[in-house]
């Protein structure tokens, strides 16, 4: 099984428009199977038509811990105050207790480890969910929702993935096609960590460019091969050939350019994937995976 991640150094770039369409195209050679690790906002099933009563099951998923107090146990030393890097203990001077706030608390267990009465304990909670669908495009998706509020995006993205390799295992998929989180924090290190080949999208804007370098340097660190697809070049494309002459100073496979058209937006109202209703952009979608067969994923 090979995976393919798409990610971009930034939201708004077009990560799910790529994802959607070269999963519909490349299900047509290949079994594959689908995971949206985009927790924070999952996009990808709603771009394949699916909406969240087609998900055969919603498992919910606790990969967070909270800090919290045992009263009795408290003999107000104060000694939990002065540990928290998340500013989540205030003091409550008429109880002389402290107050955990469990929307900043991280769970990390210092004031627990610093605690002389063994008040504090960390309980796990529930901040999110996975869910399983087929698309009518006859391959599945794994998706994952971080819970509003909450924290742990990165430990849900390692569990989307390891529910979409099994998933992969018993569908006997060849091909992993992960919609990676965007920027460059812990999600998305875990989306892309254990891919054989990245694809970066970006747009022709400082910014995008900015925001893409950085996401690079995260690639390069695993040292997964990667290419660069160009969103909307046509909006700027004095930007655009900068960001090509960017690839070919160092020696990047740029995989595409998407111009921009009104019809992606058509496609996203309806919930189709462009691919499927336009021969012009299947034909533009179907050259970025020969490039990507190219630049040596087989
Ligand atoms: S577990 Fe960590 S983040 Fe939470 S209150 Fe304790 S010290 Fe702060
Ligand atoms: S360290 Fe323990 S005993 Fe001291 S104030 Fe905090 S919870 Fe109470």
């Amino acid at each position: 099984m090979k995976r393919i991640t798409i990610l971009s150094g930034k939201g708004g770039t077009g990560k799910t428009t790529l994802s959607s369409n070269l999963a519909v195209l490349l299900s047509k050679k290949n079994k594959i199977v689908t995971a949206d690790c985009d927790a924070d906002a999952p996009n990808l099933a709603l771009a394949l038509g699916l909406l969240e009563k087609d998900f055969s099951l919603w498992e919910k998923v606790q990969t967070n811990e909270r800090a919290v107090l045992d009263e009795k146990r408290c003999n107000g030393c104060k000694k939990c105050l002065d540990v928290c890097n998340f500013g989540a203990i205030k003091w409550d001077d008429k109880k002389n207790k402290p107050i955990f706030n469990s929307f900043l608390c991280e769970g990390c267990g210092s004031c627990m480890l610093v605690c002389p009465n063994k008040a504090i304990k960390l309980i796990r909670i529930s901040n999110g969910k996975i869910g399983i669908a087929k698309t009518k495009y006859d391959f599945s998706i794994v998706s994952g929702q971080l819970k509003v509020g909450t924290t742990g995006s990165g430990k849900i993205v390692s569990l989307i993935k390891e529910k979409a390799e099994l998933l992969g295992k018993k569908e006997k998929a060849e091909i992993i096609l992960i919609d990676s989180a965007a920027g460059i924090g812990c999600p998305v290190i875990a989306s892309i960590q254990g891919s054989d080949f990245i694809i970066a999208i970006t747009e022709p804007t400082p910014s995008g460019l900015n925001d893409l370098k950085r996401a690079l340097r995260t690639v390069e660190h695993f040292r997964i091969p990667y290419g660069i697809v160009i969103n909307k070049f046509d909006l700027n494309k004095n930007f655009s050939r900068k960001i090509e002459s960017f690839t070919k100073k160092y020696k990047i496979p740029l995989l595409g350019k998407i111009p921009y058209n009104k019809k992606f937006v058509e496609a996203l109202v309806n919930l189709k994937p462009i691919v499927t209703e336009s021969e012009k952009y299947k034909g533009l979608f179907e050259k970025i995976i020969k490039r990507i067969e190219i630049s040596g994923f087989t």
